[in-house]
C-alpha cells in the first residue's frame, strides 16, 4: 500500500477518534461540565463504559446500537459524528498538502462542526470554542496563509459585518439581530480565512441557510420567519450552514495533531443534553 494511502487512513482514523471527542464536548460544554473527567457512563444504568465499547463506529456496531450493561438504546447521533470528523479530515488531507496547514484547518473544521451541533442543541455558540478558535486562527496565521495581517482584518470584518447587519436589522424592525456568538463565530472563520474566505463563507453560508430553511418550510416545518428572528429556535440555527459554507471555502494543504495521544486518551462518548437522551456505550 502507497504511504499516502497509509497516511490518509491513518487521517480518517484519527478524525473518528476526534470525533469521539467531540461528542463529549457537544454534550457536556454547553452543560458547562469538564471535557475531561469524568469517564463517561451510561446514563441508563450508570455503567462505567469500557476503552473497548468505546471505539468510534465500531463499538456502535459491534454493539448494535446498545449500552452492553442494560442494553438501552444509543443515539445514531455518535457514530454520525465521528464518521463525519473522519471524513472532514479526509477531505482535508486530500486537498491541502502543506503541513503547517493541515493542523489549523484541520482543528477549524472540527470546532465548527461542534459549534454547528451545539447550535442545534442548544441554540446558543459557546464562547468556549469561538474566542479560543480566533486566537488559534491569528496563532496559524503567523506561518501560514492568509498571514497575521489578512487574519487580523478577516476577523475585525467578518465579526463586525455581522453585528452591523444584525444592528441594522435591529434599528429596522426593532427585533434583535445577531446574537454574540454569531459574530465571534464570524471573527473566528475570518481569522482562519481572511476577508475573502469569511466573505466568501459567509455567502455560501447564507445560501445554504436559505435552501435549508426553505425546505423546512416546504415541509411544514418552520413558519417564514425573519432572517435574524429573536427566538433563536424559531429558525434553523445559522451555525449549521455556516459550517457548510466555510467547509467549502477552507483549502489548501498539511499532518494531524497526535494520533497517539488522541486516541489513547479520547473521552468516551458521552450522551448528549439532559439525562433523557440514550446512554453511550
Ligand atoms: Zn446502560
Amino acid at each position: 500500500m502507497e504511504s499516502t494511502t497509509l497516511f490518509q487512513i491513518a487521517v480518517f482514523v484519527l478524525g473518528l477518534c476526534l470525533g469521539s471527542f467531540l461528542n463529549v464536548v457537544i454534550a457536556r460544554l454547553p452543560r458547562g461540565e469538564s471535557v475531561v473527567s469524568p469517564p463517561s457512563r451510561c446514563l441508563s444504568c450508570k455503567a462505567r463504559i469500557k476503552p473497548w465499547d468505546n471505539i468510534p463506529v465500531l463499538s456502535y456496531l459491534l454493539l448494535r446500537g446498545r449500552c452492553r450493561s442494560c442494553r438501552a438504546k444509543i443515539s445514531w447521533r455518535y457514530p454520525l459524528i465521528e464518521l463525519l470528523s473522519g471524513i472532514l479530515l479526509l477531505l482535508l488531507v486530500r486537498r491541502v498538502e502543506n503541513p503547517l496547514l493541515l493542523v489549523p484547518q484541520g482543528l477549524f473544521l472540527l470546532a465548527l462542526l461542534a459549534v454547528a451541533w451545539i447550535d442545534l442543541d442548544t441554540q446558543t455558540i459557546p464562547d468556549a470554542v469561538t474566542i479560543p478558535g480566533v486566537g488559534l486562527g491569528l496563532a496559524a496565521s503567523l506561518f501560514a496563509p492568509p498571514g497575521l495581517a489578512g487574519a487580523l482584518l478577516g476577523a475585525i470584518c467578518g465579526g463586525a459585518s455581522l453585528w452591523l447587519v444584525g444592528a441594522l436589522y435591529e434599528k429596522t424592525t426593532a427585533v434583535p439581530g445577531m446574537g454574540g456568538g454569531d459574530v465571534k463565530l464570524a471573527a473566528m472563520m475570518g481569522a482562519f480565512l481572511g476577508v475573502g474566505g469569511v466573505f466568501g463563507a459567509i455567502f455560501l453560508a447564507s445560501l445554504a441557510g436559505s435552501v435549508f430553511g426553505m425546505l423546512l418550510i416546504a415541509r411544514g416545518r418552520a413558519d417564514v420567519a425573519p432572517p435574524f428572528p429573536s427566538e433563536r429556535s424559531s429558525r434553523p440555527p445559522p451555525s449549521p450552514s455556516v459550517f457548510t459554507g466555510t467547509r467549502s471555502s477552507v483549502s489548501t494543504d498539511h499532518s494531524c495533531p497526535d494520533r497517539d495521544a488522541c486516541c489513547i486518551d479520547a473521552p468516551a462518548r458521552t450522551p448528549p443534553g439532559d439525562g433523557r437522551i440514550q446512554p453511550s456505550p
